[in-house]
């Protein structure tokens, strides 16, 4: 009964919030997660024995090297979806591996061989709009397989102002890492690992491209799709990647951290730098979803408290004066960027 109820839940939430979201909510331990259909499937495009080793070696490989390493540390805290946005912090067999469960457990579900596509679909629309045809978009994902030096994967993605785009990504990256520069959240992705392909086409990376382009489930692509423009993880993306309010955040993290272990210092040092910082990101472009009047107040207030900051401190204020002002310039700029992560 207890089993029924786990299962019907996971039912639910895969209906309502769809593959992308159950993927990257998941957390430590992860788990292979079960083949959607048999290792011949995919016959001739993708041999049995490739899917065989590849998920059940390599996939599971990657699961169980990343279970491994987070053992024990502050990342197994980490969800999948904030292993890959912060994938910066992390050391690279944490990376590697948590990619590497990721990028392969949308692999799987993005391949059929009687799933076309369809111009009439969303992706369709979107595909046609963005690229011409579905041929060109072929032709774009081809070449960003075919020119990625080493391992890697070829990426279809939205991007923050809810667009489609192509790129290519090394090793086991992905747009969604704040350590890539083409950001945004994959739809389809390509897998061009030699591991991918090399027993049935060898060193003929350019073949397995051109079949395994005419062997896409465009149905789950276009479920991916309508759920990447749905998702909050795109708004998550769009934030992280506003270099000058990380700029800001930084000096801010570094100034005023020490100071609530009272020590003062840093921003008696940095009180200059720290507005400079927020004039920065006041005179900058705001990303389209934040460009609203509340913050663009609490911007402008966070200028105003920078300037009085900096002056107490060129005034040689006290401590407690000080770390008033600071504490206060903290919560402003929390207005704007949410839930600290220093
Ligand atoms: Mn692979």
């Amino acid at each position: 009964m207890k089993n029924m109820k786990c299962y019907t839940i996971l039912v639910l939430s895969i209906l309502f919030t769809g593959f992308n979201s159950v993927l990257t909510a998941q957390n430590y331990p992860f788990k292979l997660p079960e083949l959607p259909y048999g290792y011949d499937a995919l016959e001739p495009a993708v041999d049995a024995r490739t899917m065989e080793i590849h998920y059940s070696k390599h996939h599971a490989a990657y699961v169980n090297n990343l279970n491994v390493a987070l053992k024990g540390t502050r990342q197994a805290d980490y969800s999948l979806e904030e292993l890959m946005l912060y994938a910066g912090e992390l050391n690279d067999v944490i990376r590697n591996n948590a990619g590497g469960h990721y990028n392969h457990s949308m692999f799987w579900n993005v391949l059929s061989l009687n799933s076309p596509f369809n111009g009439q679909s969303e992706i369709g629309k979107a595909v046609n709009e963005t690229f011409g045809s579905l041929d060109s978009l072929k032709r774009l994902l081809s070449k960003a397989g075919a020119t990625r030096f080493g391992s890697g994967w070829a990426w279809l993605y939205v991007t923050t102002d809810k667009k489609l785009a192509v790129c290519s990504s090394p090793n086991q990256d992905n747009p969604i890492m704040d350590v890539s520069p083409e950001r945004g959240i994959p739809v389809l992705g390509i897998d061009v690992w030699e591991h991918a392909y090399y027993l049935k086409y060898q060193n003929k990376r350019g073949d397995y491209l051109a079949t395994i382009l005419n062997t896409i489930n465009w149905e789950t692509v276009n479920r991916n799709y309508m759920e990447a423009l749905a998702s909050p993880l795109l708004k998550i993306i769009e934030k992280e990647s506003w270099t000058a309010l990380n700029i800001f955040h930084e000096v801010m993290a570094e100034t005023f951290h020490p100071s609530e272990e009272g020590n003062l210092k840093p921003i008696r040092e940095r009180s200059g730098e720290l507005l400079a910082k927020a004039r920065l990101l006041q005179s900058g472009t705001i990303p389209p979803s934040f460009d609203t009047p509340e913050i663009k107040k609490s911007i402008d207030d966070l200028v105003k408290g920078a300037i009085a900051l900096n002056q107490m401190v060129v005034k040689k204020a006290d401590d407690k004066t000080i770390s008033k002002k600071l504490g206060d310039l903290h919560d402003t700029f929390h207005t704007i960027q949410g839930l600290c992560r220093h």
